[in-house]
């Protein structure tokens, strides 16, 4: 057993020395917010590794969904998904929308493209899908749903930083994405967020949603909020520029040999590369069939738990077993059945960049002498 706590995820931190001495800058210079140097160094360089037009830098994640959703000015009902982190849904009530829920499907737990029609009403603006553990959601098919029905699409693409399919973003699907740059995400500014677009209207709407709607010194166009990104995080984010890949790199690793390790456990349903998708190894979920296991997945994270392994039950809870969720018509578990089913087994293992692959050996032997 592990001597020491193995947690879920670990930031990836820059270069100390460097960093100071963006800081020594900043100092000299007394420009701290509002689109100073970094900040706008920040914003084209992240659009250029990306391979987007326009991002827009904001403070966190949560607050890009909420201005992704007025600079494209829904309202009405927003079709999305139960089976993400609560932000997603909770910027919809934010908005003063309606969240309807949509089932995902079991292959890549993201909204299942084939249940979609069925909940359009006369009320229905969006599809907000998130793109969950970085996999793709079925960009086509929801982007023709979407053109049949006159519907906007946002990508919460929290999880998606970097990712590809068939050689280009898929952060430039949809209307725009939102990104989470949080300490827990592959990418991080400690805290933070943006909105990528290929759209320079929607680019030049959700810069007015970040800055109080303020176009210049006498003109506010529309009641914004304050999400803006400040020069500290801005030069923390071109650091991390320099080492995501080196990140992703080492994830990549660790993924492999669990896959090795853990690949013939019955009862444990381990996910696998897609064929043209270069993924950013965000996560690594896995399915705990307690009748072929022998053991919940409660079960598992209790004994985990007590080697000091610290896994995560990442979703579980359902955003639509919540309390403001519940009682919405599309909540309910029989309309639910595979996110339901897929928050009753998923566990997501330790993975970031700096867990030692002994770690990952340990962990997988723990697993494998548990049934
Ligand atoms: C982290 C996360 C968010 C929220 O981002 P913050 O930067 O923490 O506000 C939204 N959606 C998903 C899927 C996330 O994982």
């Amino acid at each position: 057993m592990p001597a020491k706590n193995i947690f879920v995820t670990q930031p990836n931190l820059p270069d100390l020395e460097k960093f100071v001495s963006h800081l020594e800058k900043i100092w000299e210079s007394k420009y701290l917010t509002n689109k100073g140097i970094y900040h706008q160094e920040f914003e084209s360089k992240l659009s250029e590794f990306l391979g987007v037009k326009y991002c827009t830098l904001l403070s966190n994640g949560t607050l890009a969904l909420l201005i992704g959703l007025k600079a494209l000015k829904l309202t009405g009902e927003v079709i999305t998904t139960p089976y993400s982190f609560v932000a997603t849904s909770h910027s919809i009530l934010w908005n003063n929308q309606t969240p309807v829920f949509c089932d995902i499907d079991p292959a890549n737990f993201n909204i299942d493209p084939d249940k979609i029609e069925p909940l359009i009403t006369s009320e229905t603006s969006a599809i907000l899908a998130t793109h969950t553990y970085g996999f793709p959601c079925a960009i086509e098919k929801i982007s023709d749903i979407a053109a049949k029905h006159n519907l906007k699409v946002i990508y919460d693409a929290a999880h998606a930083f970097a990712v590809e399919k068939n050689g280009t973003s898929i952060l430039t699907s949809g209307d725009l994405s939102i990104l989470s740059f949080h300490s827990t995400k592959v990418f991080n500014t400690i805290e933070g967020g943006a909105i990528v677009t290929n759209n320079e209207d929607i680019k030049k709407q959700a810069d007015l949603w970040r800055n109080f709607g303020i176009a210049n010194e006498e003109t506010v166009l529309l009641p914004g909020i304050n999400a803006k990104m400040n020069e500290l995080q801005s030069a923390y984010g071109l650091l991390q520029l320099e080492i995501v890949e080196q990140e992703i790199a080492n994830r990549k690793a660790i993924t492999e040999l669990y896959r090795e390790k853990l690949a013939d456990i019955s009862g444990l349903k381990l996910f696998y590369d897609l064929p043209g998708v270069k993924h950013n190894y965000s996560y690594f979920p896995v399915l705990v069939d307690a009748n072929e296991f022998g053991l919940s997945r409660n079960e598992v994270y209790d004994i985990l738990r007590k080697k000091n392994i610290y896994a995560r039950k990442y979703f579980y809870p359902l955003i639509s077993s919540l309390p403001d969720y519940k009682k919405l018509p599309t909540a309910s578990a029989e309309h639910l059945p595979v996110s339901n089913k897929i928050a009753g087994q998923v566990l997501c293992l330790p993975l970031f960049g700096a867990l030692d692959l002994k770690d990952v050996e340990q962990i997988s032997k723990i697993l494998m002498q548990m049934r």
